[in-house]
């Protein structure tokens, strides 16, 4: 076949680097070929040097690895080592600075109060009013019965409606469950057992994941561009595939577009060390237009010798909806994607030679940890099997 290998992997995100790695481990033969049409592996999770901070900018968004999955944080300690990072979140709401994710510093601050965790419990229930009793479907509903209704207003409700312009009685209720409620001032933002960043970089990981000689990795390179040999109708069919872009695109939109968000990235540089005093800032308010900004540099304390201290760099997010040209980010997920979503799996059936993974292949809110744990399990699920029978052919 053209691609010159027994897999190709369309995209090398954290998915695709995740099965390249899994088929040579454990196929001693086998070759991958790997295209991704960004000049860069690692997809979202990417990140580089700033030259004039030393600060690791990661171009797509901030990204804290945490996981609770043993078998995850085992197998991405085979390829780097992490800091013992600690992501912390603050939030401005009307002038003033509080921690996140909400907890009893948060309202104790918010009520100007002293409460215990069993007051500020009992008040919380009360302020949940009707929503104390309802099993919540959507982000509203979730919302308000953790935190009560003014918690809600202040620091759920304009955030999430900068973040994805769509109705919160329409958003799924798990969007709102990733974030930890606590009654101590546990001002952790991760509820996992592990999280850290990794010691020399994203990349550097994502490198010594494919470091061999059977893998091939083509950048530059769209899977839908017939001007280029490995596009979709030279390959699918002569050669097992694993697609990790997006389900719509890959069936050409026939069922309808999925809804996706993505972010406008605008980068400020200040001439001073420190401009926040912490890495992630959001804006809980409806006048401030974007949802947070990000301090790199305080991702890596421990790299202080090498960093800047005359000047910082500040990326400021603004989410909007992604057309088809923008990157996809979140999926909206609401019911009416759902069911598009639902349609469009059910023509993978007939596409037994390409196996649908990752965050814009399943339509998937994804942290990393979890897009590893599915493509380990679809390694053994799905790659491995397919790869058997066209090995043996
Ligand atoms: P991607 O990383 O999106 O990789 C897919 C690849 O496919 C891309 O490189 C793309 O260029 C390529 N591709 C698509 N179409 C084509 C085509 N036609 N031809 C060739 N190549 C193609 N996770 C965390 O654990 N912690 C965080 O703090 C965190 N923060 C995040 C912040 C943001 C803003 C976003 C968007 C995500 C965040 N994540 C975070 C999630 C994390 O990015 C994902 O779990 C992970 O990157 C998903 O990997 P993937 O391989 O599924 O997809
Ligand atoms: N959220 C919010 N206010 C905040 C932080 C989060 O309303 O200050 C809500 C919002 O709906 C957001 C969701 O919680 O989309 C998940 O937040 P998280 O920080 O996990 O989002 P991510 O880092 O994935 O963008």
């Amino acid at each position: 076949n053209v691609a010159n290998a027994d897999l190709v992997i369309v995209g090398a995100g954290l998915f695709g680097l995740t099965i390249a790695q899994q088929v040579v481990e454990h196929n001693p033969t086998a070759r991958v070929h790997i295209i991704d049409v960004r000049n860069h592996i690692g997809g979202n999770a990417y990140s580089y040097f700033d030259e004039q901070t030393g600060a690791e900018i990661h171009k797509y968004g901030a990204h804290l690895f945490h996981t609770s999955s043993k078998r995850v944080w085992d197998y991405v300690n085979r390829f780097t080592t992490f800091t013992n990072y600690v992501h912390r979140v603050y939030t401005t709401h009307n002038g003033e600075v509080f921690p996140l994710p909400i907890n009893l510093g948060t309202i104790n601050q918010f009520f100007h109060a002293a409460y215990t965790p069993a007051q500020a419990k009992a008040l919380i229930e009360q302020q949940a009013g009707e929503y104390a009793d309802v099993d919540p479907q959507n982000l509203n509903d979730q919302g308000i019965k953790l935190i009560g209704k003014p918690l809600y207003e202040a620091f759920i409700k304009n955030y999430t409606a900068k973040q994805w312009q769509t109705d919160p009685e329409q958003l799924p209720a798990t969007i709102i469950r990733r974030l930890p409620v606590r009654f101590t001032y546990n001002n952790r933002y991760f509820k996992d057992t592990w999280e850290g960043l990794p010691i020399d970089g994203y990349t550097a990981w994502f490198q010594r994941m494919i470091d061999n000689p059977r893998i091939e990795v083509s950048l530059g390179v769209d899977f839908f561009d017939t001007s280029q040999p490995l596009n979709k109708a030279a390959l699918v069919g002569k050669v097992p595939i694993v697609y990790t872009g997006p389900i719509d695109r890959y069936f050409g939109y026939s069922e309808g577009e999925l809804k996706w968000r993505t972010v406008d990235f605008k980068e400020v540089r200040y001439a001073e060390d420190d401009h926040f005093g912490c890495p992630v800032m959001n804006y809980a308010d409806a006048d401030v237009p974007y949802t947070r900004a990000i301090e790199f540099k305080h991702f890596n304390p421990e790299r202080a010798d090498k960093q800047s201290h005359d000047n910082t760099v500040v990326w400021y997010e603004y989410s909007r909806f992604a057309g088809r040209d923008d990157d996809p980010y979140y999926p909206v997920n609401t019911d009416a994607d759902k069911a598009t979503y639902n349609k469009y799996k059910n023509l993978e059936s007939a596409e037994p030679q390409v196996v649908f993974g990752g965050r814009l292949g399943q339509y998937a809110y994804f942290d990393m940890w979890a897009t590893i744990d599915s493509a380990l399990t679809a390694y053994e699920e799905q790659v491995a099997p397919l790869l058997k029978e066209s090995l043996n052919a």
